[in-house]
């Protein structure tokens, strides 16, 4: 039975010949959250996408989109779903303008609402300049802005995304990066899985993430947990000043702090709690009068990964 997730994928295999990607993995994806979908090459990830937009058939299991399973009835779930998972074709002789009106009279848009979301998502996309050249002359960061410009036609509220910054350069992929952060900080109202094996960038978008292994799920958890132990998080402060005795006391009596201690200039705090906690906690340094210049965390997405794919191995 799905549950209310938006995605939920169930006991969902995959194998091709004897070798199996996608291991009975399930994964419930969030509504309203960013998830990260990480994992080595070769972990499933692909295969996994590609079973939930029906690119491919899973040889057991289920995946559901808002409660619908997509082997039984793809077109009802994947009704405003946006998918960028395979690099899209698009006809070169096209314009980004003609792309969007072309792909949004295949999603059976109406041609006011085309053109209402053709100028909203040329401007999201960052292609209103370009609006009338053909693709045939694009760079691949340009394409790939134009792919997550057709995901966004109809105003999906689940997007499903696929490496979106793999093979741009560095600028293409702070462009990307930037439409996605723009994307999110936009609308509460959207659910995103993406794939993707650059950490700097799930740990920027994601606020959930996913960590598969030979088709199997090894971390699945909000982005907060990520170096913690037990649910407590290490933090060097930087702050002004040296600190003495009475700041590292009026520290240490704040909600939440488990100890604070000088670190050269540098006050090493734990604290436990959520991401929610250590905003409150910062707050209260300023109301203090205790001015932070700086925060260095133990543990990162990269050291978190890195244990977990050796672990499992
Ligand atoms: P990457 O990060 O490199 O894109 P991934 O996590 O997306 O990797 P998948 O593309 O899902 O991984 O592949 C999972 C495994 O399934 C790999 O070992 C791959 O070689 C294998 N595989 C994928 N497609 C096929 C296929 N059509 N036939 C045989 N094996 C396949």
């Amino acid at each position: 039975m799905p549950s209310d997730d938006p995605i939920e994928i169930v006991k969902l295999r995959k194998e091709y010949g004897g070798f199996v990607a996608v291991d009975d993995l399930d994964l419930s994806v969030k509504k309203n959250s960013f998830t990260g979908f990480l994992g080595p090459n070769g972990a499933g990830k692909s295969t996994t996408l590609k079973i939930l937009t029906h690119l491919i058939n899973a040889t057991s299991g289920e995946a559901y989109i808002n409660g619908i399973d997509v082997t039984r009835d793809p077109k009802a779930a994947l009704t405003g779903v946006g998918t960028v998972v395979e690099t899209p074709e698009f006809y070169p002789y096209l314009t980004p303008r003609e792309t969007l009106r072309y792909v949004g009279q295949i999603i059976g848009m109406s041609s006011e609402a085309i053109d209402s979301e053709t100028e909203r998502i040329l401007e999201k996309v960052k292609m209103t300049e370009w609006e009338d050249k053909r693709l045939g002359t694009f760079s691949k960061g340009m394409r790939q802005r134009i792919a997550i410009g057709q995901a966004l036609m109809n105003n999906p509220r689940i997007i499903i995304l696929d490496e979106p910054t793999s093979g741009l350069d560095p600028r293409g992929q702070a462009e990307m990066r930037e439409i996605l952060k723009n994307l999110r900080n936009d609308s509460k109202n959207l659910t995103v899985i993406m794939s993707s094996h650059v950490l700097h960038e799930v740990s920027d978008l994601c606020d959930r993430i996913a960590l598969i292994n030979h088709g199997k799920m090894i971390l699945h958890d909000d982005m907060s947990i990520i170096g913690t132990t037990d649910g407590k998080k290490r933090m060097i402060v930087k702050v002004e000043g040296t600190p003495n005795e009475d700041m590292i006391s009026k520290v240490l009596q704040l909600n939440n702090v488990v100890s604070a201690e000088r670190f050269g200039n540098d006050i090493d705090v734990m604290i436990k709690g959520d991401n929610n906690v250590r905003v409150k906690f910062f707050n209260e340094l300023s109301a203090l009068g205790i001015g932070v210049y700086g925060v260095n965390e133990e543990g990162t997405l990269e050291t978190t990964y890195l244990k977990l794919i050796k672990e499992s191995r």
